[in-house]
């Protein structure tokens, strides 16, 4: 295959990518959960010999789509959807044909100063004040880990990245409950260790306890270990917990800790003024990720962190080997210094696009639309008799549940074999509970409002 071959796939390939998200609405959401049924309608070896476009093209359309569950199906109600709008496919595209590495100012100027000028409209975007620069991971678990590797070397003064973890204190990080699972990996990898994250108690409105986390601090450093951070959550995947991050900083601040703020879904709703109350306070973070490939509708993968200042995080991650050094130019940005891994995708490119092609008014009409929705959708469940809201709306998420755990798992796996919509579980308070999240850039009322005649046939 040659370029003149590509130009004629890449046709044929967004011809079927239009038909493909035409009749996503016929489709069930869910792929049918045979496990190898993919794998093994493919050869077991690679082949030796060249095969024709072709045959991989229509091999692709028969094995593939069976085995796809639909991320881009309006009644994806799961998890939280990972985006994909029409104008950002576009710019992948054009940037998976550059195909730029954008791993320092000089291996392309663009890819640089496009994110530069991205992360500051994004910045604006949710009403964060002029100080905070940042960058773009793949994702908020990437985004975690390099606060959570910052707030060990800065505890550590830097020591850790020199000689190594062994011999040195024990490091506490703090979070509540409520945080993503990204936080215990991020603990892990780090090298603090899962024992060493300590899960603040949360209060009846599911924030973090300040007066706990003051507590757990004290204690810690009177018990000999070193106090590294604390991670807050606007936002939880759970449940949809926000920490009283105002409150909870003031703690952090007086102990002297670097706070990290994970709004992986719910921060796109910044860009709504009337949401930010719920992260009031979250101008004093060190850092904050949010991802605009969930509710901004850019395409998997983006997430934007946030730093209040840089310097710890390229203290902590910069590396700059002569064979990676821009001849002349000191004072340019080079992003891989900020981040964990050195190449970088040029995925800025998709922000531009998105952000000029809805507007910040066309994303805040959807996220209204989505949060207005999923109250609505609340509402009328409750009326379906058997039917319990566990927690309600935060934002646009909110679970649900019948009179047991066995009557409600097996609710949730009528729903999604039926597959007219798909949702998710989690457990709440330990009981299991039934997630529902309306977040994806192409639904409508309609399909929102579906979830209740689908629970009302299978209850
Ligand atoms: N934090 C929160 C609150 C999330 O909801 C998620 C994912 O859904 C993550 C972190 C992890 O996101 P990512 O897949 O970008 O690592």
């Amino acid at each position: 295959m040659n370029h003149d071959d590509l130009r004629d796939w890449s046709k044929r390939a967004a011809d079927w990518a239009h038909g493909y998200h035409a009749t996503l609405r016929d489709k069930p959401v869910r792929a049918p959960l045979i496990p190898g049924a993919i794998s093994r309608q493919l050869p077991p070896a690679p082949p030796e010999a060249a095969e024709p476009i072709e045959a991989i093209f229509a091999d692709f359309d028969r094995i593939v789509p069976p085995g796809l569950t639909h991320w881009q199906h309006p009644r994806f109600f799961a998890y939280f959807p990972a985006n994909a709008a029409p104008a950002s496919m576009l710019a992948e595209q054009l940037a998976n044909a550059i195909a730029a590495q954008g791993m320092i100012w000089q291996t392309s100027p663009a890819v640089t100063e496009v994110e530069q000028v991205m992360v500051d409209w994004l910045r604006q975007a949710l009403g964060l004040p002029a100080g905070f620069t940042g960058t773009i991971h793949d994702s908020a678990t990437t985004a975690t880990l390099s606060a959570v590797l910052t707030m060990r070397e800065a505890a550590l003064d830097w020591a850790g990245n020199r000689d190594g973890l062994s011999g040195q204190p024990r490091l506490r990080i703090y979070a509540s409950a409520e945080t993503h699972s990204s936080v215990d990996k991020a603990v892990r990898v780090a090298g603090i260790g899962q024992e060493n994250l300590v899960k603040v108690p949360t209060d009846m409105t599911l924030s973090m306890k300040p007066g706990a986390l003051a507590g757990a601090i004290a204690a810690d450093r009177a018990a000999g270990y070193l106090p590294a951070g604390v991670v807050l959550c606007a936002g939880g995947t759970s449940v949809g917990a926000f920490d009283r991050i105002a409150d909870c900083i003031a703690v952090a601040r007086a102990h002297g800790l670097p706070v990290h703020v994970d709004a992986a879904w719910a921060g796109s709703a910044m860009i709504c003024p009337e949401f930010r109350d719920l992260w009031a306070g979250v101008e004093g973070a060190e850092s904050i990720v949010f991802n605009p490939h969930k509710w901004l509708g850019a395409q998997f993968d983006c997430s934007v962190q946030f730093l209040a200042n840089p310097a710890p995080q390229i203290r902590t991650l910069g590396l700059r080997p002569t064979y990676l050094q821009t001849a002349g130019r000191e004072e340019v940005v080079n992003f891989n210094e900020w981040t964990v891994p050195l190449g970088r995708r040029f995925r800025a490119l998709k922000l531009w696009f998105t952000l000029r092609a809805y507007g910040l008014e066309g994303l805040r009409a959807r996220i209204r639309n989505h949060v207005t929705w999923s109250r609505e959708l609340a509402a009328a469940l409750a009326q379906i008799p058997g039917v319990r809201i566990v927690t309600g709306p935060a934002l646009s998420l909110f679970t649900f549940a019948l009179e047991d755990d066995a009557a409600t798992e097996a609710l949730l796996s009528r729903i999604n074999d039926d597959g007219r919509v798909y949702l998710t579980q989690t457990r709440h308070q330990g009981a299991y509970v039934i997630r529902v999240q309306v977040g994806q850039f192409d639904c409508t009322r309609d399909d929102v409002m579906s979830v209740a005649e689908v629970v009302k046939d299978l209850i």
